[in-house]
């Protein structure tokens, strides 16, 4: 692309100025960037988001727009329709070019099309770009061509692809005319009200300054972290679900600790990067197989029942199971926006292998509680635990919350933290089923787990007619 003089940057799940993929080649190309954000205009209810992640999405605004600012330029907020929002700005600022990084969610795409044609239409270049991920769509591909379904030789794969290192800051703004702008969004935009969970700071400067922590003083325990869910993992989900971080970085400096890391350190960072290569493998499998949004990824399972009650999911919702790893866990989600990925596992499985509900019931309501939602990991996420999905859990493999307990919680650390309506009970009485209630508070299970996981046997045998 020759020079030109004047292009926009739409931000979208790149919240970032560093290493900003699109951001940077915009800086490149343009004498003057103009930097944009369309807030979507949903009111009341999105069945797919809530409060929590509109929260940390308004905060990482105000914190960009400053970090905009400090740099001498100013964050143009428009509210609508993307395409329709684009072109009126395209054609208001004279624009010669529109540069993005690409959405991997199918949502995204279908507006990426769109843009492609309006922007055609008025005469205007597009330059898109790959940033959310290391690699995206179909970079990975088997031998013959096909996809990938199974984790282990998709990582193999990606391993083996040459990787792009990070850049810097990208800061040369400059003021663009008078160009009209709205303020920037606030939760009372989609009629939301705070959620009053305690959410991680939002905002890129926050984000870097988690990656760090962890790298300095906790990544070398990540084997043990990321099984004991009353300990820290990460905590950068949300900054990669909003492009705080760039996973280019993240990569990188994982790769630079491991070359000077004791080797029994060397093992958690591996590991650690093995869960960076998950969140792509869900999102190509959400590229490759956008019905799983609908369907159960296993055909085998495609349309199968789920007889479960409609108030066990209530009682699921609301911290009333009377299990009590299940209930810290949901008692986490609301309080925090966030739920350690072990117990994710144990709440997921526990609402459809012992309650017999759907697993769409559980994604929606992820998507709606969680900061970090991510369509790709949470439908990944939901469908391995009810053993439908790509490289998933086999759906004979049931785990038992009570021995679950006993694994990853077994002083109760993480239960008593939540529920503390049970601080005083034993650790022990924690682990299996009471006979009576353990506190006057505290609900007894709702279901027995043996029966459950019995009949749990017999709906997935019977979806594939055995
Ligand atoms: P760490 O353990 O420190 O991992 C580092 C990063 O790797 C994470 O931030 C995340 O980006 C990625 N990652 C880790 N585990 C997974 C995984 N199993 N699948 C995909 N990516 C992973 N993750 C989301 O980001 N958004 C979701 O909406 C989401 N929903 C989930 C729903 C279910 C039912 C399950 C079982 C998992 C879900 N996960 C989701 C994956 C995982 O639980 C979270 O990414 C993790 O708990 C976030 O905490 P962390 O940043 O400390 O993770």
């Amino acid at each position: 692309m020759t020079p030109v003089k004047k292009v926009i940057h739409w931000f979208r799940r790149d919240l970032r100025l560093t290493d900003n993929t699109a951001l940077r080649e915009a800086m490149e190309k343009a004498e003057c960037v103009i930097p944009v954000f369309i807030q979507s205009e949903w009111k009341d209810h999105h069945s797919w988001t809530g409060a929590r992640r509109q929260e940390f999405l308004c905060g990482s605004l105000l914190s960009l727009a400053k970090n905009i600012e400090e740099f001498g330029g100013k964050l143009i907020v428009r509210r609508g329709d993307a395409g329709t929002e684009l072109e009126k700005l395209l054609r208001e600022t004279r624009a010669e070019a529109l540069f993005f990084n690409r959405d991997p969610d199918p949502f995204g795409r279908a507006m990426e099309k769109k843009i492609h044609a309006l922007a055609k239409s008025i005469g205007v270049t597009v330059f898109e770009f790959k940033d959310a991920a290391i690699h995206e769509r179909d970079e990975v591909l088997t031998g013959s061509g096909g996809s990938y379904r199974v984790f282990t030789p998709y990582a193999n794969a990606w391993g083996r692809l040459p990787k792009i290192s990070p850049k810097g800051i990208s800061k040369s703004f400059s003021v663009s005319g008078k160009i009209q702008n709205l303020p920037l969004p606030t939760l009372g935009d989609w009629n939301l009200s705070p959620s009053g969970a305690l959410l991680p700071e939002p905002g890129e400067r926050a984000a870097r300054k988690r990656l760090s922590e962890f790298l300095k003083k906790r990544i070398s325990e990540y084997a043990v972290s990321r099984n004991t869910p009353d300990r820290d993992a990460s905590r950068i989900s949300q900054d990669l679900r909003f492009g705080l971080l760039s996973i280019r970085e993240v990569f990188t400096q994982c790769k630079k600790h491991a070359e000077s890391a004791p080797a029994g350190s060397r093992d958690s960072i591996q590991k650690y990067i093995s869960e960076l290569i998950w969140r792509e493998f869900y999102m190509q499998i959400l590229w490759h197989y956008p019905e799983v949004l609908k369907h159960e990824f296993n055909p085998k399972f495609r349309g199968m029942k789920w007889p479960g009650k409609s108030e066990n999911f209530t009682c699921w919702k609301n911290v009333e199971t009377g299990f009590p790893i299940v209930d810290a866990a949901m008692r986490q989600l609301h309080e925090t926006g966030y739920m350690h990925n072990r117990a994710r596992m144990i709440v997921a499985m526990f609402l459809t292998k012992d309650l017999h509900l759907d697993w769409r019931l559980g994604e929606q309501y992820f998507m709606q509680m969680l900061v970090d939602g991510e369509i790709a990991s949470n439908n990944g996420g939901w469908q391995w635990s009810a053993g439908t999905g790509a490289d998933a859990a086999p759906y004979f493999r049931i785990q038992n919350p009570w021995t679950q307990t006993k694994s990853y919680d077994p002083k109760a650390d993480y239960i008593k933290r939540w529920l503390p309506e049970l601080r005083d009970i034993a650790p022990e009485k924690l682990m299996r089923p009471p006979k009576e209630r353990l506190s006057r508070n505290y609900p007894l299970p709702i279901v027995d787990h043996a029966e459950a996981r019995q009949k749990t046997l017999e709906l997935y045998s019977a979806a594939q007619g055995l």
